[in-house]
């Protein structure tokens, strides 16, 4: 396990690397709980100066007046750039954040196509036609919206960031990443590959530090037009009222409960690799986590038994090592966290059938670990059926009839993702349609395509990333008059 290497301490002001004014935060390695880095965070009078950059290179002719072919090429090439560094960046990032390598490897992954798709999509997006109406011509037009705020959690760094400063940077404006506390220095690695790939500088800033300071500081920020949020619910409500007091547009994608369903008829093998991947990769700190599991129940125990089984042959250890399935947990506060939920759900009455605490002794007790965990017993709305812990927990509740899944399937205050086994397309159909969520997978679990739209509804958000669409909400639209 050992340590990738310290890493460049910097922080990224409108394009210049230089140390942050603000307090240096070590970076810690949750497989072996050791300082891998020392990341300078940013002050408020670095924001300041971010934003200064970013409006002044938003307004330099040579930026704002390229072709969409032209700000195309830059994409393309940032996105083989992390192409090419896609090992490092990912082994980096393993580091940082204690996911599998196989896992960084996909992010890193996800992130170039981001680039690609979004370059190809630039050039491919139309303005409105003028329009001859009588005594005038009208017309619309697309401008940026920016300078944009990037805000992004720790749990799936790279992939985050260039969900939202792909779109931004595309649609022509500033963009400034603000990475999390616990994860900052994949983030880092982009905005230098941006810097690389020939985007201006003064339209690049990743500025690391404290959410409530940095992160707020942004937010609050006249300068700054245009919000893209992705974290916790609670996180997101503050910075939406903020917004509001600003009129200014935000996306927030936000955390979720997910339910994952199986039918009477669904191919049991299918759904428990599903299920078992839906919870337990990256350790269960995803938003998508499936975390409410919905059995039929003519099939719950046995499907209960076999989910148990695999569980307990999953490989938790060494992320960096390639059959590695789970890692450690984030930091040894949250794994706190999603162990007082295991105490709580053995005080509502769970049943833990595996899991249930760290693993024991060895090389694993410097991490951050945590067993994959499986409860049954819960009432569908006690507090750890409701709420998110964002770890390898999941809880088995069996239902009866159809009515009575919907119902409890949307019964949290989330609608973020939904998982569906069932041979039956008809009833998969029906469900889907019918259960309150941003993304339902039907026969898979966690599969994501940069062309279709990703957002959450009830708390799980608002608004919607990635598409073509996801490049028109960093732009503003301008109806244009000519009297004729
Ligand atoms: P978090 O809300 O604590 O932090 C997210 C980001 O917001 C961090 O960069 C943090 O520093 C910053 N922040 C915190 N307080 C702030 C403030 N007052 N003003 C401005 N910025 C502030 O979330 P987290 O613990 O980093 O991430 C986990 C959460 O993110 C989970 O709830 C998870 O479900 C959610 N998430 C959602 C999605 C999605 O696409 N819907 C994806 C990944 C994670």
């Amino acid at each position: 396990m050992a340590d990738h290497g310290s890493t460049s301490a910097d922080i990224i002001v409108a394009g210049q690397q230089r140390p942050g004014r603000g307090p240096t935060l070590p970076s810690l390695n949750p497989a072996t709980g050791r300082v891998a880095a020392q990341v300078t965070t940013a002050s408020v009078e670095d924001v300041d100066e971010a934003v200064a950059g970013g409006e002044a290179a938003m307004r330099d002719p040579a930026w704002r007046d390229l072709l969409p072919h032209e700000r195309a090429r830059l994409l393309h090439r940032a996105g083989q750039l992390l192409q090419e560094e896609s090992e490092s960046i990912a082994r980096l990032q393993t580091q940082d954040n204690g996911k599998p390598i196989t896992e960084t490897r996909a992010l890193v992954a996800s992130a170039a196509g981001t680039f690609r798709y979004v370059a190809a999509a630039l050039e491919t997006l139309d303005e409105a036609l003028p329009t001859a109406r009588g005594p005038y011509l009208s017309m619309s037009v697309y401008e940026p919206i920016g300078p944009v705020a990037a805000i992004t959690p720790w749990n799936s760094p790279i992939a985050s960031e260039a969900q939202k400063a792909a779109p931004a940077l595309a649609a022509g404006n500033a963009v400034l990443i603000k990475p999390a506390e616990w994860s900052p220095l994949a983030a880092l690695r982009l905005g230098e590959v941006l810097l690389r790939a020939g985007i201006p500088p003064g339209l690049v800033s990743v500025l690391p530090g404290s959410g409530p300071v940095v992160g707020e500081a942004l937010v609050r920020h006249p300068g700054i037009r245009k919000v893209s949020f992705t974290g916790g619910t609670t996180t997101g409500r503050r910075i939406g009222a903020i917004a509001a007091e600003k009129m200014m547009p935000v996306s927030l994608e936000l955390g979720g409960k997910s339910p994952t369903i199986v039918l009477p008829d669904a191919d049991l093998d299918l759904a428990v690799r599903g299920v078992l991947f839906g919870i337990f990769s990256s350790q269960g700190q995803a938003c998508v986590a499936g975390s409410r599991l919905f059995v039929h129940r003519s099939v719950h125990d046995e499907f209960v038994a076999r989910i148990v089984e695999a569980a307990e042959r999953l490989v938790i250890g060494d992320p960096t090592a390639e059959g590695t399935h789970m890692g450690p947990l984030i930091s040894d506060s949250h794994r706190t966290k999603v162990e007082s939920y295991v105490h709580l759900a053995a005080d509502e009455g769970g049943r833990i059938r595996t899991g249930g605490g760290r693993p024991s002794g060895g090389a694993l007790s410097d991490g951050y670990y945590y067993l994959p965990t499986v409860i049954t017993g819960l009432d569908p709305a006690s507090r750890v059926c409701q709420e998110e812990i964002f770890g390898p927990v999941l809880v088995a509740l069996p239902y009866d009839d159809e009515a009575e899944l919907t119902a409890l399937a949307n019964a949290t205050p989330y609608g973020l993702a939904c998982g569906i086994w069932s041979r039956d397309y008809r009833r998969a159909w029906r469900l889907a349609r019918r259960v309150e969520a941003g993304t339902v997978w039907i026969n898979t679990y966690k599969q994501l395509s940069v062309a279709t739209p990703f957002g959450g509804v009830k708390d799980s958000g608002l608004g919607r990333e990635k598409g073509r669409e996801g490049i028109r909400a960093f732009m503003s639209q301008k109806g244009i008059y000519w009297g004729l």
